[in-house]
């Protein structure tokens, strides 16, 4: 069997509503700035559960939003994880942080926060400003723990949540934290890359439920302009009046841009089910056969990706792509990147990070993945695996 086109390990979804949605925006008064922004934060904030939403223009300016909104300076210290992508790191160099890492837990892959508390009591508190923990994969982290952790040594944190949307984990008195939903974790941002669950080409979006940081974060996506008489320092100086308080950016999530989310936001859950849906056929499969190890799940988990750890993972991709199947590796350890060797980090300063690079792999994850497709990618592996 040879299928064509290759079938990548992710894609995004794009429905005749949504096409319809975009178009309806395009023919509308507004491009930019208009009603579908707010009514997307809307929706969105609604489906996290979570009490204020503010767009942004990807995830990365989500990232850098929620940095500049908690007041990173230079020479302040946040921990993440080496096991994300880059950009949860980026945006503490952004605003001059320096970046620390602590190693994953290997059964997970998240960062282990039994190393973040080791790495917290070796310092004087106050050493460690923030927490950046990922929910890789859309596994989710355990940010009650995470919590308790910040606030003994009064941390701030930011969920990157940009794998797990509508993921959530039961917390110790037994209530489903949604990943995002604010209660734990200051702030949270998503992506909607088109490789994530909510595609809209580039967009982002940050979550929290404190009024101060939501307040900060629309002046800073616009400028740091507020049209707000007020939140103004000289109001009544003429309806045209507006003021620039600080220094801020256009990381704006355009109206057209807002509209898809809101459709695709409409296919949510959906999208969700059968992710999970396709991750549990491949566990049954991948769990009887030799030569494939999985990482621990969840009832919560989101599946952003499906990743396996096999012995030869080079001489799987290889063969895989040989068979038009396009995996991919999530993610090479961000401290091994010459970027941040450059600043200091090494190969061996987190093993379990690094050895679980040398071995993972990410199947093909999207809702419209096909049961034919699965059972063809799933009998690739076990033609590699077999050969031992
Ligand atoms: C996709 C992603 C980002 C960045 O999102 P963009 O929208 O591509 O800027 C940040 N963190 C993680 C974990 C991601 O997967």
């Amino acid at each position: 069997m040879f299928l064509s086109p290759p079938i990548p390990y992710g894609r995004q979804h794009i429905t005749e509503a949504d096409e319809q949605a975009v178009l309806a925006t395009l023919r509308s008064d507004f491009l930019t700035q208009g009603p579908q922004v707010a009514e997307f934060e809307r929706q969105f904030a609604e489906y996290i559960g979570v009490r204020y939403a503010v767009a942004a223009s990807n995830g990365t300016a989500a990232l850098h939003l929620c940095t500049l909104a908690l007041n990173v300076q230079a020479g302040q210290r946040v921990i993440t994880t080496p096991i994300t992508f880059a950009a949860s790191a980026n945006c503490v160099r952004y605003c001059g942080g320096e970046v620390h890492f602590a190693d994953i837990d290997p059964s997970t892959a998240l960062i282990d926060l039994k190393a973040v508390r080791r790495l917290l009591e070796s310092h004087p508190r106050g050493h460690f400003h923030g927490l950046i923990p990922v929910d890789f994969a859309g596994l989710p982290v355990n940010l009650e723990e995470a919590r308790q952790l910040a606030d003994e040594f009064g941390l701030w944190i930011i969920e990157d949540a940009c794998h797990a949307p509508g993921g959530s984990f039961v917390d110790s008195h037994g209530q489903e934290q949604r990943c995002g939903n604010g209660q734990l974790a200051d702030l949270a941002i998503f992506s909607f890359h088109p490789v994530k669950h909510i595609a809209t080409g580039e967009g982002g979006m940050v979550t929290t439920n404190r009024r101060d940081l939501y307040e900060r974060l629309l002046l800073l996506r616009t400028h740091g302009i507020t049209k707000d008489p007020a939140h103004m320092h000289r109001p009544d100086q003429g309806g045209w009046y507006m003021e620039m308080q600080e220094l801020g950016y256009n990381y704006r999530l355009p109206d057209m841009l807002c509209a898809l989310g809101i459709s695709q936001l409409q296919r949510a859950d959906d999208g969700l089910a059968r992710r999970r849906e396709l991750a549990r056929r491949y566990d049954e499969e991948f769990a009887a056969m030799p030569g494939v190890q999985l990482l621990q799940t969840s009832v919560g988990h989101a599946y952003h990706l499906y990743i396996v750890q096999v012995a030869d993972r080079r001489g799987l991709y290889d063969f895989l792509r040989t068979k038009q199947i396009f995996a991919q590796v999530h993610y090479i350890p961000v401290h091994l990147m010459p970027y941040y060797q450059e600043l200091g980090w090494k190969a061996g300063d987190f093993p379990h990070a690094e050895a679980y690079y040398e071995h993972c792999l990410s199947l093909p994850m999207f809702p419209t993945l096909t049961d034919a497709e699965q059972v063809y990618v799933i009998e690739c592996v076990r033609e590699f695996v077999s050969r031992g």
